[in-house]
């Protein structure tokens, strides 16, 4: 089905009359030697109150590992800006409550870009990221996390792609109306991934797999189960893509996807975005269990029964607890990450692998624990032995190349 685009300003008019301006020179963004073409990032969460308190305006130094400053410094063009919601009951009042969620989340990103129009634009293209790029400017792209903020109504996803929302994950932790997740919530009845309970995606889930491609919007498998993901390639016309996942056969991790599963995505013409978070490079029970601690603490010192990161993670308290369990446990490093990649690439080939750091959502390692430090990234696949040219296609030539094929299916 044919289906015109809707102009990259569905963010509101003001915006519309800032993106129409002529882009000004981000002299911040100066490409240094060695810079591959272009740096795409496809997850970064943002907090609930991001550009709504002080401290999440990100035009200034945040705690975010994620700001305008720490991306323009560290060389990192662009971030697909996430809109994730944590799963809750299917009932008419969690849906209300998700889609509000959700409509908050826009609303910032929407923020972020009508205050540093000559900072950061919306690319709702790949042209308009590469576009971006050649003007000194960064991009943000918007994903959606957790389809259950779509409230079980398709007509939603003609919304989010209308603000702009490019890719749709299907799916986040605890099964939900799409499909089942890498990681169900086993303790409320939902059956194990791969047992014989796990029904992978139903037909709502095919629904908006088949939406999404008559859209013109990239399915993301990442947090899906690996049934899912069998149905996710089985449906859509399109190559598909997981926006922040790893290689289980180097780490055992349900979010990380196995060999098959590499290689199929593949072949379908799709990308994997290896993603820098610290649990699917590196097992450590130890630092898992003295992080619940912390968390535990923090939130009863806090007055609060259960932790809340957006709240929590920022806090003194918590920065200091977690340097001192950095000291006992730390965290995976870039050696580890680049072991991944490499494992993928050989595995789905030089042409199917990217980058996600996931940060601000639990992601960073030793090496890139900020955007700030993004070109250390590019230094170690350099020193992997990696050329110019793969790592031009894994830093954002193969997503895009996607991102290209996914717009060019919707037409046709
Ligand atoms: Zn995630």
């Amino acid at each position: 089905m044919k289906r015109i685009a809707p102009p990259s300003s569905a963010l509101g008019p003001l915006l519309c009359g800032l993106l129409a301006a002529a882009p000004a020179l981000g002299a911040a963004t100066a490409r240094q030697p060695g810079d591959p073409p272009i740096t795409i990032d496809t997850h970064v969460d943002i907090p609930f109150t991001y550009m709504r308190e002080p401290r999440f305006d990100v035009g200034k130094a945040t705690p975010l590992k994620v700001d305008l400053g720490k991306m323009e410094r560290g060389g990192l063009d662009a971030a697909f800006f996430v809109i994730w919601v944590p799963q809750g009951p299917l009932t008419p009042a969690g849906y209300a409550r998700a889609l509000g969620q959700a409509e908050g989340k826009y609303e910032s990103i929407g923020r972020m870009l009508m205050l540093y129009p000559d900072r950061i634009r919306l690319a709702t293209t790949p042209a308009q990221a590469l576009a971006n790029r050649r003007a000194g400017l960064l991009s943000a792209m918007i994903g959606i996390e957790n389809s259950y903020s779509l409230g079980h109504d398709l007509h939603r996803l003609d919304a989010a792609y209308d603000r702009g929302a490019r890719y749709v994950g299907l799916v986040h932790v605890g099964d939900n109306d799409l499909c089942t997740s890498s990681l169900p919530d086993t303790k409320h009845g939902e059956p194990a991934m791969n047992s014989a309970g796990d029904k992978g995606m139903s037909a709502f889930g095919r629904q908006v797999v088949e939406r999404a491609n008559r859209l013109g919007m990239m399915v993301d498998v990442s947090h899906a189960s690996d049934q899912c993901v069998r149905d996710a390639l089985k449906y859509s016309k399109a190559p598909i893509i997981a926006s922040h996942s790893g290689a289980r056969a180097v780490l055992d991790h349900p979010r990380n996807l196995p060999d098959d599963l590499l290689r199929a995505i593949a072949a379908k013409g799709g990308v994997v975005q290896a993603v820098a978070y610290k649990e699917f490079l590196k097992h450590d029970p130890g630092r898992e269990a003295a992080e619940k601690k912390l968390q535990d603490a923090v939130a009863k010192a806090n007055g609060d029964a259960k932790y809340d990161s957006d709240k929590d993670d920022y806090l003194p308290a918590m920065v200091q607890g977690m340097a001192e369990i950095e000291k006992r446990y730390p965290l995976a490093t870039l050696d580890d990450y680049v072991k991944q990649i490499r494992h993928m690439v050989q595995v789905a080939g030089i042409d199917h692998v990217g980058i996600a750091s996931d940060f601000d959502g639990g992601g960073g390692i030793t090496g890139w624990n900020d955007a700030s430090e993004t070109r250390n990234v590019t230094a170690a696949l350099r020193r992997a032995g990696f050329s110019d040219a793969d790592i031009a296609r894994i830093w954002g030539g193969n997503l895009l190349r996607v991102w290209r094929e996914v717009e060019h299916d919707a037409r046709h």
